[in-house]
């Protein structure tokens, strides 16, 4: 101990040297304590950067144990490490070359601003901001001007507003609103917006009429967006121009399968269509996606809340008939036939693999399902869990990827071949079942 070895000193000033000597060790322990820990904490971030690059191992929660970095089964901070070698774009200018005739198109309420903002954000970060294409906001109800401060504070694109009178919003002839009615009353509890008007409404007018509204007849091409979307990677070339360059008509994201209750009818109905209008078709064509061999509808469809399409397609004579025939038989309103599955039946039936195309590049959620890209060089690019898009497990998906194109000879064979038609009571629960697990 100290004290006995300052003999000599007078207590006071022995007390006084004591306390200097604590106060200096005091300092001294404090500065090393402060050092160590900062070191420590550089360090540990240092070992988490490499263990990220590494793969989680190493990681002392228990998340996911790779020997290496495999971005289809990365999550958390190794998507992180996805992202380092990619050169980001830059946002500051206006991405350069031409760009087509095309609107980026929202049907939307107005209850639904924000979700909407959302949206409108997320796309002018990871595409529009540079590629500047107008939005076209639709509506069934006049805008407020709430939503359009709302989303005027969110974009420096151009906004184009437009209303739907009767004409783009109400029943098919063929249906009455009392037959209307009673069907949503009987379907309501049968599947989702079983018993939603509305709903019918929205459908009719996405499947046949949105293309033919002044806002949008003059526009070569469209690209959907939705309320509550997301996009999660980085786009720096301008899927329009890819598009045409190529002679695609119709890119998508995501292929689920409809739940057959909604369309019971409604491959009958195009099948009446296809026998009737074989001059409309042509001599072959990707038809093969959604029907089967037994000649019936798999319910694989496209889901077009996000679709771009070139417009040709939807104002070609064929898809015109094809849509006609359809509003004049009821399905619109007295089951809950989809946009969607008529959009993918009639590209299929209308167009040739090639001129289909699915933006594996583009990960997106719609509440529901997402896509995520796995491949290294598109993940990249992109702020999502490729282990949790529903794509790579999509049966509908695979089976785009592995069909090719059919004569229209072969298909008439098929149909004309297959009597039988889906049934209501055949087996709608298993497949309800189904397409619950993308299988
Ligand atoms: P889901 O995607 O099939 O679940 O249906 P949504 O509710 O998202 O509707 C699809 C799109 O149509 C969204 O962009 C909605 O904003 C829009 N929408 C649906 N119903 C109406 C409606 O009654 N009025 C308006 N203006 N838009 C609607
Ligand atoms: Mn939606």
């Amino acid at each position: 101990m100290g004290i006995p070895q300052l003999g000599g000193y007078k207590p006071t000033a022995r007390i006084y040297k004591l306390g200097l000597l604590l106060a200096a060790a005091l300092t001294v322990c404090a500065t090393l304590w402060m050092l160590s820990s900062s070191l420590s904490s550089v360090s540990s971030s240092l070992v988490s950067g490499i263990n990220g690059i590494k793969g989680s191992k190493g990681h002392n929660n228990n998340n996911h144990h790779h020997n290496s970095f495999n971005p289809a089964t990365a999550k958390g901070d190794n998507l992180l490490v996805g992202r380092l070698p990619a050169a980001r774009v830059s946002y500051d200018q206006p991405a350069e070359g031409e760009r087509v005739n095309a609107a980026i198109i929202a049907l939307v309420r107005n209850s639904e601003l924000d979700g909407l903002r959302k949206s409108i954000r997320m796309f002018e970060d990871r595409f529009n901001r540079r590629f500047k294409y107008p939005y076209v906001l639709l509506n069934d109800q006049n805008f407020t001007q709430e939503f359009r401060d709302g989303i005027a504070a969110i974009t420096k694109n151009e906004v184009r507003y437009g209303v739907l009178d009767s004409d783009y919003w109400g029943y098919s002839p063929s249906v009455t609103p009392e037959g209307t009615e009673k069907k949503l009353e009987e379907n309501k509890n049968r599947y989702l917006y079983g018993g939603s008007l509305s709903y019918r409404f929205m459908c009719r007018f996405q499947s046949g009429l949105f293309y033919k509204h002044p806002l949008v007849r003059d526009l070569d091409w469209y690209w959907r967006l939705e309320p509550d979307v997301e996009y999660f990677c980085d786009l720096d070339y301008d899927p329009f121009v890819f598009m045409r360059d190529r002679g695609i008509k119709y890119g998508f994201t995501i292929a689920p399968r409809e739940g057959r209750r909604t369309v019971e009818t409604l491959w009958y109905h195009t099948r009446e269509w296809i026998k009737n209008n074989t001059d409309l078709l042509p001599e072959r064509s990707l038809v093969n996606w959604v029907m089967g061999t037994d000649g019936h509808y798999n319910l694989c469809h496209f889901w077009s809340n996000f679709e771009i399409v070139d417009m040709s397609l939807y104002r070609s004579a064929a898809y015109e008939s094809y849509f006609q025939y359809l509003d004049n038989s009821q399905g619109f309103f007295y089951e809950r036939w989809g946009d969607a599955p008529i959009h993918s039946i009639a590209a299929t039936l209308l167009l040739e693999k090639g001129q289909v195309h699915w933006f594996e590049d583009i990960g997106y959620k719609h509440p529901g399902n997402m896509h995520c890209p796995r491949d290294p060089g598109m993940l990249a690019k992109c702020i999502c869990d490729p282990g949790k898009a529903y794509t790579y497990r999509s049966a509908c998906q695979a089976r785009f990827a592995k069909v090719n194109n059919m004569a229209k000879e072969r298909m008439l064979e098929i149909i004309n071949n297959s009597e039988r038609e889906y049934h209501p009571s055949e087996k709608s629960e298993d497949v309800d079942q189904a397409a619950k697990h993308g299988s």
